[in-house]
């Protein structure tokens, strides 16, 4: 076996698709079988090792997401009745969690092997979730209540659902199944649990073409917004969130410019913006700066006028590069109610064309990001 590929895949991938399902017996007890044994246990401990320096590679590019530790990544064995011989499985699996969720809560996880290769998913572990239940039934409620609520919204055509409904021991796989299961159970006690994942396939040739990790980084970027709109996203979260970083700014006695500076920090520091990178797919919406450090959550309603509950709305907001936020900002462009741009008579024709400024663009707009337009016209545009 050798080892290629900027991690090792093609090794990992090789072990699984030569070894799952054999039986492993351990070295000293196998036999004439102990040389075969002893290479069996080399080759499972390398693709085991490149999976995890995968992940902890893959953590190492969230601030809040941590590599959980060596233990969590499934053993790469299994016991087969009373211990011995062994299963080799069919899969390894990680978990990526922030420190601060709870152990019960749902954590990021990637697992890889023969069939789907890398599987990268947000989801609640099914055993932890049976304690909470017993435990803390209002938490196990919202938990449920909150994945069931991510299906209200337009997913990636790389998502997938997996759908368990608890007590029933039923798994249900894809997406045609969700809209009757939701009308199914809608009023049963026993509400789905369903999971988003994400996979890539053909992992090997992928590897071997060196565009994995990029590949991989992407989607669990996209599984990450998902996950921290479903776990933190309410009104009342964003309502306490926006409260906070106004005392924060009330406390600095910053006036003007400064002030916004802070507000413009703190609001693109908040899920409010993840949830915009996810919408618009890390891309300004006027230009191809696709950038994501440089990409800023422009508020379409500025946050000094917005209520409460209109501060961190989604729906008020735009992802845009620098210099596209600034001309929205100042009220050299905003657009119709058909997201059609209109164009400010005091921006010069030089400055057009400099920054791709023209009469034909036109963008997507929610039914909610109209009412905000409406005032951003009224009040920031620069007819
Ligand atoms: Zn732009």
């Amino acid at each position: 076996m050798t080892k290629s590929g900027k991690f090792g895949f093609e090794q990992s991938v090789n072990f699984f698709r030569e070894h799952a399902g054999d039986t492993y017996i351990l070295p000293e007890k196998a036999g004439a079988d102990k040389e075969r044994m002893l290479s069996l246990k080399q080759d499972a401990r390398e693709a085991r090792y490149n999976f995890i320096e995968f992940a902890k590679q893959l953590s190492k590019e969230f601030t809040d997401l941590k590599y959980d530790n060596a233990d969590r990544c499934s053993r790469w064995c299994r016991d087969n009745g009373k211990g011995k011989p062994k299963i080799i499985h069919f899969y390894f699996w990680i978990q990526l969690k922030n420190p601060k969720w709870k152990d019960q809560l749902p954590s990021v996880s990637l697992s890889f092997g023969a069939e789907n290769c890398l599987d990268i998913r947000i989801d609640v572990e099914q055993d932890n979730l049976d304690k909470l239940r017993d435990k803390n039934p209002e938490l196990y409620r919202k938990i449920i209540e909150q994945q069931f609520h991510l299906l209200d919204k337009p997913l990636q055509n790389n998502i997938e659902y997996r759908c368990i409904i608890p007590e029933a021991d039923t798994l249900c796989y894809g997406n045609s199944d969700v809209e009757s299961l939701k009308k199914k159970y809608k009023n049963s006690e026993n509400k789905p649990l369903f999971q988003v994942g994400t996979k890539v396939k053909s992992l090997f040739e992928k590897d071997n073409a060196g565009t994995l990790f990029d590949e991989a980084l992407e989607l669990v970027r996209v599984v990450k917004s998902y996950y921290d709109f479903v776990m933190t996203y309410n009104e009342e979260n964003c309502i306490d969130r926006a409260e906070s970083i106004d005392e924060e700014i009330d406390d600095l006695h910053l006036k003007g410019e400064d002030r916004e500076a802070i507000v413009n920090l703190r609001v693109n520091q908040h899920v409010f913006r993840d949830r915009l990178l996810s919408r618009y797919k890390h891309h300004c919406i006027l230009c191809n700066v696709d950038q994501t450090e440089l990409l800023v959550a422009s508020h379409i309603k500025p946050w000094s006028k917005s209520l409460p509950k209109e501060k961190l709305d989604v729906d008020n907001g735009l992802l845009m590069c620098p210099n596209h936020d600034r001309l929205f900002d100042r009220g050299f462009i905003s657009f119709d109610d058909h997201g059609k741009i209109l164009i400010s008579s005091i921006l010069t024709a030089e400055s057009r064309q400099a920054l791709g400024i023209t009469g034909d663009i036109k963008i997507n707009l929610s039914e909610k990001n109209k009412a905000y337009l409406k005032y951003h016209r009224d009040k920031i545009f620069q007819k």
